[in-house]
């Protein structure tokens, strides 16, 4: 059994080395009683929070990965067998499980059944899944979109922010975002049906950058990067506008992270600046789920996805999100079948 363990904790961004291949023996059999599962892991996620797990103090609202222990995070894998009645062998599960070939899962209330099969595997990490789901709830719930607003995304070639700027379309948006390459600036514009997208790596000056594109203010600013990027928007947000705080990965193993200047704009345009989970918003899952498979057949939606190769190739694909490496949302792939 291959296995990618956690080795130790950081203080800046990751590393390769804080993390470790292994081959273990592994006994594919659920012990009895137990009530879980033994799954044959497909597809591994790597996601921006798993960074925090990363972190030995991490006073916020999951714990640590453990030093030696295999590195968690969301998987589609295979049942190959099972203890518990609501699993046969040979279902398709999409859920948290380890970063190796076979994983034993005890705590199998996460776990879910995969019943749509006219959609690609992996899409249950991204499109399908929880940056999905984040895109959704965040979009819907925290930013009241209405029709014809005007809505700016950072990290918009992302997992997420990638939907959320086509969600905003469907809902009668203008949409502009912001990436790190000229290639996923391209992919905004011509793949996914943003209005208008730009490199921010090429402008010197962000808040000019916003003005070019938003001359009369934004409406709503779906906000997945943080420093620099959020003192500009604040700036330039219209009165009564929202900003949605989904994440801020430019802050992630920042020591100092960047001074924001700008937030006495809260209060002389009475913003709503808001930051969420999507775990709070769980309840909507089954209803995000239909709505983005139906999305998807009818060609409303698209999902750009980069796929490494190989459970090996897991810790670079991780450590690329930090880097922008990733185009669309990143995946492992471990096996076809
Ligand atoms: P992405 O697929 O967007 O990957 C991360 C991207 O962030 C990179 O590709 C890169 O794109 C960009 N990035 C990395 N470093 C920097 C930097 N220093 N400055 C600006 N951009 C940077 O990740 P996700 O879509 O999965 O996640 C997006 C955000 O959403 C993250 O902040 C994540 O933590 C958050 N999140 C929050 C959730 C919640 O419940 N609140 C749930 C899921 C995700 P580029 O080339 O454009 O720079």
């Amino acid at each position: 059994n291959k296995q990618v363990l956690f080795r130790s904790f950081l203080t800046g961004a990751p590393t390769e080395e804080n993390m470790q291949l292994r081959t273990a023996e592994a006994e594919l059999r659920v012990p009895a009683g137990s009530g879980g599962v033994m799954v044959k892991n497909l597809f591994l996620s790597c996601d921006p929070y798993m960074r925090g797990r990363m972190r030995e103090y991490y006073g916020s609202y999951i714990h640590p990965f453990q030093p030696g222990k295999v590195i968690e995070g969301f998987g589609v894998s295979k049942v190959i067998d099972s203890d518990n009645p609501n699993f046969n062998v040979d279902d398709i599960v999409y859920g948290i499980t380890g970063w190796e070939e076979y994983s034993l899962i005890l705590k199998v209330e996460g776990l879910r059944k995969i019943e749509i099969s006219d959609i690609p595997l992996s899409y249950y990490l991204g499109l399908l899944g929880m940056p999905g789901f984040t895109a959704y709830a965040g979009f819907y719930e925290v930013c009241s979109p209405k029709k014809g607003e005007l809505v700016f995304v950072s990290a918009a070639s992302g997992a997420v922010g990638q939907l959320v700027g086509q969600l905003a379309k469907l809902n009668g948006c203008f949409v502009v975002g912001s990436a790190g390459s000229n290639l996923k600036v391209d992919i905004l514009k011509n793949k996914l049906g943003f209005d208008e997208a730009f490199n921010y790596k090429d402008e010197p000056d962000l808040d000019l950058a916003l003005k070019r594109y938003f001359p009369s203010g934004i409406d709503i600013y779906f906000e997945n990067v943080g420093g620099r990027m959020l003192d500009a928007a604040l700036l330039n947000m219209r009165p009564h506008g929202r900003i949605a705080v989904c994440g801020l990965v430019s802050q992630h193993g920042v020591s100092d992270p960047e001074g924001i200047r700008n937030l006495t704009c809260l209060i002389f345009k009475r913003i709503r600046m808001e930051g969420f989970l999507q775990s709070d918003y769980l309840h909507l899952f089954p209803q995000f789920l239909s709505k983005m498979a139906e999305y998807y057949r009818q060609g409303k939606i698209v999902y750009i996805e980069d796929i490494a190769e190989g459970l090996e190739n897991a810790p670079k694909a991780f450590v690329g999100l930090f880097s922008g490496r990733n185009t669309g949302k990143q995946v492992v792939c471990i096996s076809r079948d």
